[in-house]
């Protein structure tokens, strides 16, 4: 590996002298929450054999969205049991303390949001909001995931009896928020990688649009080229950010 290592310390003081932060999150930022990396080897996908191919194909959702929605009440039901991470809210009390940060995410799970971090972009989509897929008409997230609870039906619209579909991406649909998140990270100064191995586009493009500095923290390998500015730490990431969370405290940062 070619890239500049680098320590909580050191991180710290790059987030202290940072005029404007952007961050990107993967997978790996929820796994210490308990959800799994869908792309891993514990995921949902494997764990209880849901094949993404089926689950997340937009035509196959058409025809039938019943794999979708047995995956999407097991997800729901998951996520109303964990919380989110010591990095979540740590991103969450960085904005809190007034600093110009915004997180460009792609997870689905919501701990951003939960953790009170208020400038979100989730490129992948949400459980928050949903729509009719025939007419368009807006469902609102919870009362999705009540009714989800409350009956083994696939949801309907109200209005014209579509299926409703929430505003998750699927395989086969336009990313969310790009135009925001390229942005965010052009006017960066400094942006932070966590848990996210650059595997998948377009989220694997925003480092290379950064304005300054980049740190990936990372369990494993990235799919990033070695460049000027682009500090890694393998390491995981609730340990790693608090020694940094430590060090911005007692730097009065
Ligand atoms: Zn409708």
């Amino acid at each position: 590996m070619d890239f500049s290592p680098i320590a909580p310390m050191e991180c710290a003081a790059k987030i202290r002298n940072a005029k404007k932060m952007a961050v990107l999150t993967g997978a790996g930022l929820s796994t210490s929450a308990g959800v799994p990396d869908f792309r891993g080897p514990r995921g949902l996908y494997v764990t209880r054999a849901y094949d993404p191919e089926t689950v997340f194909a937009i035509d196959h959702f058409d025809r039938d969205p019943g794999p979708f929605y047995a995956f999407s009440r097991d997800f729901l039901a998951m996520l109303e049991k964990i919380s989110p991470t010591p990095t979540h809210r740590f991103l969450a009390r960085l904005e809190a303390d007034g600093r110009d940060i915004g997180i460009v995410t792609q997870n689905i799970d919501g701990l951003h949001q939960l953790a009170g971090s208020r400038r979100v972009y989730p490129i992948h989509g949400d459980y928050r909001t949903a729509h009719c897929r025939r007419c368009g008409k807006d469902c609102d997230g919870d009362e999705l995931a009540a009714r989800l609870k409350a009956s083994a039906e696939v949801p309907v619209c109200s209005a014209c009896g579509g299926t409703i579909k929430p505003d998750v991406v699927f395989f086969g649909e336009n990313v969310r928020n790009l135009p925001e998140a390229l942005s965010l990270a052009a006017a960066s100064d400094l942006m932070l990688v966590l848990g996210s191995s650059l595997a998948v586009y377009p989220a694997a493009s925003l480092p290379s649009s950064a304005g300054g500095e980049v740190i990936v923290v990372n369990r494993g390998p990235v799919a990033l080229g070695p460049g000027r500015g682009i500090y890694l730490a393998d390491a995981g990431l609730d340990e790693f950010f608090a020694e940094v969370e430590e060090q911005l405290m007692g730097g009065g940062g």
